[in-house]
């Protein structure tokens, strides 16, 4: 998601067009006012012009049924509208405003994510829950209320906007929460009583390690039992921190799991006594970086490149076993071992490296490596 403003058509674009560079699938910006609304024609067309496709999902809170009333070639510039049901109106405007943000998406055959956030979630409904379970023999505590609310809250979103005429197939649900077990048992539950896609993420996951652990936690049992169709992990950034830093991580989790293939991925080993020097550090991150910076174009023209696998290791204890089950893997000298560092292509020792030229010789190897082993596109 961006955190340009949108009514910054030159900004939004420029940040949508790096999180589709950096891999991101679907990109989802704020429409929040007019300006806003009237801004994504004009972003989606300086995307066409930057040749960027990816599909833009607007998020809409409170005056979404008006924007889009007043601004149609909003919806129609968009792929997908996401709704929350815990901010489309109070009282009887509820329905109705919900009612229309509905036949709008109909009307411009747009799929809906309803997307529940238990930082906003329809008092109502939740009151309503309440009083229920306050009748009950042995009420359930709050944490199970806090649960069953946002399921219901999806659940009776979805089934209203199927009423209202939206095809089943253009609905996707999210129900997202800040605490791992919450979303582990939320969602776990959702995918037994639907059929919906099911959008994951954990919401304010936090900064830095903490909110990449925390996502990683919680969406990995998940996508483990086969639960979630698209994910988002929401990263506070730092101050003029990268925007791409969640979509990085997305992919590594998917590519981790053994889900999908983005980037060839660095083994590394962590280092410890009998590595002195910070040599094979500097090299693992030299090459994982080197790997992302020629991705894009290795994507568009070498199939399968994806899924290569390196190694870089630090000595001799590990390093040629790992080494030989990647596709290229390198093992540096420890300290005390001889200056030299033999690489390993498909399990076979193929040459020896030494001097202080490693990394681009290693750069090398693996441009011939790519050039050899994935074919080019055709057309
Ligand atoms: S491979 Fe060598 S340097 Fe790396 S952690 Fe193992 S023993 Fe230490």
């Amino acid at each position: 998601m961006t955190n340009t403003d949108t009514e910054d058509v030159f900004a939004t674009s420029m940040q949508v067009a790096e999180l589709a560079r950096a891999g991101s699938e679907l990109v989802r910006i704020t429409v929040n006012t007019r300006e806003a609304a009237a801004a994504v024609p004009r972003i989606r067309e300086r995307l066409a012009q930057l040749n960027v496709n990816v599909p833009l999902i607007g998020d809409f809170h409170f005056n979404g049924h008006k924007l889009l009333a007043e601004h149609p070639e909003c919806a129609e510039a968009l792929a997908k509208l996401r709704i929350n049901p815990g901010n489309v109106g109070k009282g009887a405007r509820k329905d109705e405003q919900f009612a229309q943000l509905i036949e709008i998406a109909c009307r411009f055959d747009k799929p809906v994510r309803i997307g529940v956030n238990w930082g906003s979630l329809d008092q109502e409904l939740l009151a309503r829950i309440m009083d229920q379970n306050a009748q009950l023999a042995a009420p359930k505590d709050s944490v199970a209320i806090m649960r069953e609310a946002m399921i219901t809250s999806a659940l009776e979103s979805a089934k209203r906007a199927e009423e209202l005429g939206l095809a089943a197939d253009h609905i996707i649900l999210s129900c997202k929460v800040s605490g791992v077990q919450d979303l582990i048992a939320i969602y776990t539950e959702l995918a037994d009583k639907c059929t919906y896609p099911l959008h994951l993420g954990l919401t304010e996951a936090g900064m830095g390690s903490k909110g990449i652990v925390a996502s990683a936690a919680a969406m990995g049992v998940l996508l483990h039992q086969g639960i979630g169709d698209t994910i988002r992990v929401s990263l506070t950034p730092e101050p003029n921190g990268d925007r791409t830093r969640e979509v990085i991580v997305a992919q590594e989790l998917l590519q981790t799991m053994g889900l999908r293939a983005f980037t060839p991925l660095v083994a590394a080993c962590p280092g410890c006594g009998r590595t002195t020097s910070t040599v094979f550090q500097e090299l693992a991150q030299d090459i994982q970086n080197y790997v992302r910076e020629r991705m894009p174009e290795w994507r568009s023209h070498r199939i399968g490149v994806e899924n290569m696998t390196l190694a870089v290791m630090g000595c001799v204890v590990n390093g040629p076993g790992e080494s030989k089950h990647a596709n290229i893997g390198i093992s540096l000298p420890g300290t005390g071992e001889a200056p030299v560092a033999p690489v390993y292509i498909d399990g076979d020792r193929v040459k020896t490296l030494r001097g202080d030229n490693i990394s681009m010789e290693f750069r090398d190897i693996i441009d011939g490596y790519v050039a050899r082993s994935y074919p080019l596109r055709v057309g």
